[in-house]
């Protein structure tokens, strides 16, 4: 009998997987979620929808009238390309799976997201991490070098970057994408909180996609990202995509709220307003040193990360211990901005972790 272990990818048994923690009874800081429900009335309107919906028929292939309001609410040209996943995890997945032939390489700067790095794992494609500055800014000759040394045929820009919560500087990507000899995807995951966006360069630069997901706006249940381009590029993506991956729940849901987008909108505004008030509270703290963010989280470093998050935690407080994650990231913490009332239980447990 052959065992698992002498017939699983090395790099599969070499990996643990992705760990979430067990949050019930707590307040949750630890995923980026919006921390606000739907207004009342377009719960009520979702529950009766979904109530009548077809779930004995296979979902919609195409995803058709969920993809006309994704390029109306985005504002998505009708000559590019658009892939919808579940979640864009799938997408990275994708992608991945469609560009990691024998010896090609992705290329992703460190810290970022993690799932970039396993994904490569899971397809076998060769991952290599460019460091950034130890304040987080791209080390833009590094890149350059590694870029030129490895020529990799998949590049990820978390645009901002997880888990740092800043926005690279967009001359540093604009020479990126022009020496990159391979596709760039700029993930525009916290796009909700910032604006920036490299979706007015699609089409003009033929080495560009550009992805986005719901999830950080309020929807991080119903599991929908998206990735728009050429459509020489999302026509090869299409026939990696399993027929069905956006279910039928999600579909209906998706369409029927976006098409009240504004009420996330407020919500994302709301978020915005919050982490302006967070951000300097945060940073006042002796013995904090807060850094600067384009998403709804922040991520700090204090002088013993481990001591403070088991602290929070006794406290019913969940936030993201990333201090072993990346040396970069020794004594760094990110917690989510929340509501007003749960980063205010935040902030003072913090103080008592901290006295
Ligand atoms: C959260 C996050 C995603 C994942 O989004 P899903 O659509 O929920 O899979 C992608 N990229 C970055 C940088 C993220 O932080």
């Amino acid at each position: 009998m052959t065992t698992p272990a002498q017939l699983i990818k090395p790099e599969i048994l070499a990996m643990s997987a992705y760990h979430v923690s067990p949050s019930a009874g707590m307040v949750k800081l630890d995923a980026m979620e919006n921390p606000y429900p739907l207004p009342e009335r377009l719960a009520q309107l979702l529950g009766e929808r979904l109530g009548r919906a077809p779930i004995n028929r296979y979902p919609d292939p195409h995803s058709a009238a969920l993809k006309d309001r994704l390029r109306e609410v985005l504002g998505i040209p009708a000559e590019l390309g658009l892939l919808v996943g579940n979640g864009s995890d799938e997408i990275i997945q994708i992608v991945t799976l469609a560009l990691a032939q024998p010896g090609a390489t992705m290329l992703a700067f460190e810290p970022s997201f993690v799932m970039y790095q396993m994904v490569a794992a899971f397809c076998g494609m060769k991952y290599v991490g460019v460091p950034l500055n130890a304040d987080f800014t791209l080390d833009l000759p590094r890149a350059e070098a590694a870029i030129r040394e490895h020529r990799p045929a998949l590049i990820f820009v978390a645009y901002p970057n997880n888990p740092t919560g800043n926005l690279f500087d967009r001359a540093g990507l604009e020479r990126i994408l022009d020496m990159a000899p391979g596709l760039v995807v700029s993930d525009e995951a916290y796009f909700p909180f910032n604006d920036e966006s490299f979706l007015r360069s699609l089409g003009t630069r033929p080495n560009l996609v550009m992805m986005r997901t719901v999830s950080k706006l309020g929807l991080a249940g119903l599991r929908l990202g998206l990735l728009a381009g050429p459509s020489d590029w999302l026509g090869e993506f299409e026939k990696l995509r399993l027929p069905y991956n956006v279910n039928v729940l999600t579909q209906l849901a998706a369409d029927l709220v976006l098409g009240e987008v504004e009420a996330l909108r407020e919500q994302a505004a709301a978020i915005r307003a919050e982490r302006e008030r967070l951000w300097p509270a945060l940073a006042a703290l002796a013995g904090v040193e807060a850094f600067p963010t384009a998403a709804n989280f922040i991520l700090f470093r204090v002088a013993q990360a481990d001591r403070v998050f088991d602290g929070l935690k006794q406290r019913g407080i969940l936030i993201k211990n990333l201090s072993h994650s990346h040396s970069l990231l020794a004594n760094c913490l990110r917690t989510t901005v929340g509501t007003p009332q749960e980063n205010e239980r935040f902030l003072s447990a913090l103080k008592e972790t901290l006295a």
